[in-house]
């Protein structure tokens, strides 16, 4: 790298995580780059990324469009068979007078996946060809926006632990779209894998700004994008030159909107805790169960790993995630300098297990999808699993609300 070159922000990006600037290096094929402050990844260099991304994309698209297309699983009790297709999971709420959760899992399972899926690949197609199409950025941001709440291996998860609940109850049949959900899993992983964002957005070509030592972004009055990891000077305005995303040295009012989210979650944990969540009967017998109740009743039947699962997922994960975001606010408010590295790598966890208490949700979607054959069997979801999605939605939207650079603001030495 010529001298020039060092000494201006041009190839410069900032840790989204923690704001430290690095100077973009060429890596070998294969290699990531890790940020020397918190550990967070910065870039990648996959070799062909554009190729092999676009070909997964396209085939991620091909099986999405499988997946919804046939039945996903057919249910026998006693000779009675019942199809279900992927989006009548939503539907199921809607019968039962649930809209607001049919909408949370129609976006969640099916809308949410495929924008991102067929998104990515608009963007990767523009690049591509080389169109200097307005409405990337616009495309890529949308996606960057919606794929966290793309929960394809949640409702995978929702709807194997629906199976395995019903086996002592019906035969259950697995149909097409199911092989091609299981299919969608994989090459989705493979996918994002393979997907490196250099690609989208080059890091080396945007005009330099004199930068004579590194340090945080703030420190040096820069701003690194989100979407595009742009750095550029603070002054700039409200969006990036670039990409046109939103710029915020740090997000507006992170921690009074991640405070009121906890506490609003953690007030609706309690009646999502008291409300049944779902009613199962058979043979006209059957009673409300909440969660606990519901898990105790799985320990009785003797499914111990599917008991173990849910309490974990609907019990653990929420309450230890209010417990780390709050103890997260009030390390920050109190600009406490202490383990900003493992203070970070919390709030990542945090932000990637959530999402996974989604699936008694799911279940409960499925079951009700799935089980309707009135007087044999019928499950009929209850308000708990209304306030239980609350729960789940806004401790979500707590964790992004949050920022992790104001974790490293008092960690660092000022300038
Ligand atoms: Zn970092
Ligand atoms: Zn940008």
């Amino acid at each position: 790298m010529s001298s020039s070159t060092t000494k201006t922000t041009e190839g410069v990006i900032a840790c989204p995580e923690c704001d430290y600037l690095h100077r973009v290096e060429e890596l070998p094929a294969g290699a990531k780059a890790l940020c020397v402050r918190c550990a967070a990844v910065l870039y990648r260099h996959i070799p062909r990324s554009l190729e092999r991304a676009t070909a997964l994309y396209a085939a991620a698209l091909l099986l999405f469009l499988l997946a919804n297309a046939f039945p996903i699983i057919a249910l026998d009790v006693g000779g009675r068979v019942e199809q279900t297709h992927l989006i009548s999971a939503a539907g199921a709420f809607l019968r039962h007078d649930m809209a607001e959760l049919g909408v949370l899992v129609f976006l969640t399972s099916v809308l949410f996946p495929l924008v991102t899926i067929a998104g990515t690949l608009y963007v990767l197609l523009a690049v591509q060809a080389g169109w200097r199409a307005p409405g990337r950025a616009v495309a890529y941001r949308l996606v960057r926006a919606v794929a966290p709440w793309s929960l394809v291996g949640v409702f995978m998860l929702g709807l194997l632990v629906a199976v395995v609940k019903l086996l002592d109850l019906a035969t259950v049949v697995p149909g097409v779209s199911l092989y091609a959900y299981a299919g969608l899993l994989v090459v989705v992983a493979a996918a994002s894998a393979n997907l490196d964002e250099g690609v989208i957005w080059p890091r080396l070509h945007h005009p330099g700004i004199p930068l004579p030592s590194l340090g945080s972004a703030r420190q040096h009055g820069l701003v690194g994008c989100h979407v595009c990891a742009l750095v550029s000077p603070a002054d700039v305005g409200a969006s990036c030159p670039r990409c046109a995303s939103p710029l915020h040295a740090r997000k507006h009012d992170a921690i009074v909107r991640t405070w009121a989210l906890v506490v609003s979650a953690a007030l609706l944990f309690i009646p999502a805790n008291l409300y049944p969540v779902m009613t199962v009967t058979r043979l006209g017998r059957g009673e409300p169960n909440t969660i606990l109740s519901g898990v105790v009743e799985l320990i009785a039947n003797g499914m111990w790993p599917l008991a173990l699962l849910v309490f974990f997922a609907s019990i653990v994960v929420p309450v230890a995630k209010l417990g780390v975001l709050s103890f997260l606010l009030v390390s920050v408010q109190r600009s406490s300098p202490w383990r900003p590295r493992d203070r970070t790598l919390l709030f990542r966890v945090t932000e990637v297990v959530g999402a996974w208490s989604m699936v008694d949700v799911f279940l409960v979607a499925i079951l009700a999808a799935l089980v309707r054959m009135d007087a044999l069997a019928l499950v009929v979801p209850g308000i708990g699993v209304t306030f239980f999605a609350a729960v789940v939605v806004l401790t979500m939207l707590a964790a992004h609300s949050f920022d992790p650079r104001l974790i490293w603001d008092h960690a660092e030495p000022r300038p």
